[in-house]
């Protein structure tokens, strides 16, 4: 029996070579020829050649602000802006229609692939640095808000945001939240799973009491409604646990797991695709908001104190905590690791979507900072739904900032409160624009809050998500690379060649529920210390 300790391919199946340290190849662009000693025009132009989609996404985002502000004067109608961010609204349906077929494919290959004990192990380090890196984003967020205090500016300039409009998110119980959340889990319909997810809705019921008729009571019995959003953690329980069965069937499943790979495959290549039009759709993207912003001077003097406690707190963890914790387990540069993330960070930051910035983040992780396929496939799509550090810090910020605008003082008990319930709703909150601002009634009601002030979050939540949601997806990259660097010790410990040997000697009768496409792996790997096969190469372009 080989120990299958979580030998993923010495993180060399990813696209050939990890190639983290190598700065020319940050955006997988690089050109693996090395000549003569290059001019400096050269190597300027080698430079732009090798990070032009990063140049080109940062550039967007930049040039989508200035235009923002200049066609802001020209005072379009809502019809207006709507045609205006047109490009922008295509780049979002592109990448939503990527998200069903690579989530469930990249799980149920992901899954298939990996030995359970394998799976149990990456999966469980996985969690447990879901969980860590949330609490300590989560403390950042009360300690910005206990420092710098939101809560204690002018009430009355605030209430004038209070608008009418607002769709508050209805407050549900803290116990029905947690069962609608399992319920998800566990998905009643697969497709309407790909579409609707279920939430809890009250029903007021009458009772009266039997000794005296005119006298009733009014019960709130909770009631089930399906509700337009993908129930994308349904989607990866059942992906997952489809794969481990498939792998269980041995050689029948073999076709299906063929199957599901190369529709990954496929999928992949049209996320490379996406990747080009991704700079043209955040500019149109980050443009329109501007444009669409209704008055930014009074969301700052009203606001401001919250808007920058929230990206503080924001910055502090992706630029401080995370790449500290990378660096003290790797030893590695963490910000050459964040550097190849930057086209995802920047579609992150122009969509407010984790789900939406899924597949770019896979790309820019395999392909810039040498984590395999197994484990990116496998981890991002858990990450981009249940870990959102940026979530955590700002719905933290949140709730102390509303309890000081009430005057209420928070004692100890509430604050760990605060703390724990945020990190769990967190977990229930969608990867989607504004998915933070609806769990975050769960903190509220937990220390029993006003509900109706989340009008205010909604107000500045187009741009806290987006700082939100840069840090929600850093901290699933940074995950995917710890888990990169595990596997690589582990299979380093146990030495590449003594694997090869021992997986290829395996005799498969001895292991009933192994996949015989691990077996084709391990072969695989001796074929690719050879060389490269042409289609490994697949690049951006
Ligand atoms: N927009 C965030 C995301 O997609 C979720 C949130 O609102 O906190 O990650």
């Amino acid at each position: 029996m080989v120990d299958e300790k979580i030998s993923i391919g010495d993180g060399k199946m990813s696209n050939g070579v990890a190639h983290q340290d190598d700065p020319t190849l940050a955006n997988g662009l690089g050109d693996h020829k090395r000549s003569a000693p290059e001019s400096t025009g050269q190597k300027l132009k080698h430079f732009v050649m090798a990070n032009l989609l990063v140049i080109l996404t940062v550039s967007a985002v930049i040039v989508g602000v200035f235009i923002g502000l200049g066609v802001r004067s020209a005072g379009l109608s809502r019809t207006q802006i709507i045609y205006f961010g047109f490009p922008g609204e295509l780049l979002i349906r592109l990448l939503k229609m990527i998200i069903i077929p690579l989530v469930v494919c990249s799980l149920v290959s992901g899954a298939a692939s990996l030995d359970p004990k394998a799976l149990g192990k990456l999966g469980g380090w996985a969690m447990l640095f879901f969980l860590v890196t949330t609490l300590i984003s989560s403390t950042i967020g009360v300690i910005m808000a206990f420092i710098i205090k939101p809560g204690s500016s002018d009430g009355q300039k605030m209430s004038s945001l209070h608008q009418d409009d607002t769709q508050v998110p209805e407050a549900k119980e803290v116990i029905d939240s947690f069962l609608d959340l399992i319920r998800n889990i566990f998905p009643s319909n697969l497709v309407s799973a790909a579409f609707q997810s279920y939430t809890t809705v009250y029903k007021n019921k009458n009772i009266t009491n039997s000794t005296n008729l005119t006298a009733f009571t009014v019960e709130k019995i909770p009631a089930g409604k399906e509700v337009d959003g993908m129930n994308i953690l349904g989607l990866i329980v059942f992906a997952m646990a489809f794969g481990v069965a498939l792998r269980k069937l041995g050689e029948e499943g073999e076709i299906l797991i063929k199957f599901f790979n190369s529709f990954n495959e496929a999928t992949m290549v049209l996320v490379s695709w996406i990747m080009w039009y991704a700079p043209l759709g955040i500019m149109f993207l980050v443009a329109a908001k501007i444009v669409e912003m209704e008055d930014v001077g009074l969301l700052f003097a009203s606001l401001g104190k919250y808007i920058i406690c929230c990206v503080i707190g924001h910055a502090i963890h992706g630029i401080l905590v995370l790449p500290l914790i990378y660096f003290l387990f790797t030893r590695k540069n963490p910000y050459t690791f964040l550097l190849g993330l930057v086209t995802a960070l920047a579609t992150a930051f122009g969509t407010s979507s984790s789900s939406a910035t899924l597949p770019l983040m896979m790309k820019c992780v395999e392909e810039n900072n040498g984590v395999s396929k197994q484990i990116s496939r496998f981890i991002l799509p858990i990450g981009a739904t249940v870990n959102m550090d940026g979530a955590a810090c700002f719905q933290c910020v949140a709730a102390v900032f509303i309890a000081q605008l009430n005057g209420i003082p928070l004692d100890f008990v509430q604050v760990i409160t605060i703390l724990v319930t945020a990190t769990a709703s967190s977990v229930g909150a969608a990867g989607i624009p504004a998915g933070g601002v609806l769990t975050l009634a769960i903190i509220l009601e937990s220390i029993g809050l006003p509900t109706n002030d989340l009008s205010l979050i909604l107000a500045v939540d187009w741009l806290v998500d987006r700082t939100c949601t840069v840090i929600n997806v850093e901290g699933d990259a940074y995950g995917a690379g710890l888990l990169q660097y595990f596997v690589d010790r582990e299979s380093s410990k146990e030495g590449a060649e003594l694997n090869k040997v021992r997986v290829e000697k395996e005799d498969p009768a001895s292991r009933p529920e192994s996949s015989p496409l691990i077996e084709k792996q391990g072969k695989l790997e001796l074929e690719e210390a050879a060389g490269p096969k042409p289609c490994e190469e697949e690049s951006f372009m």
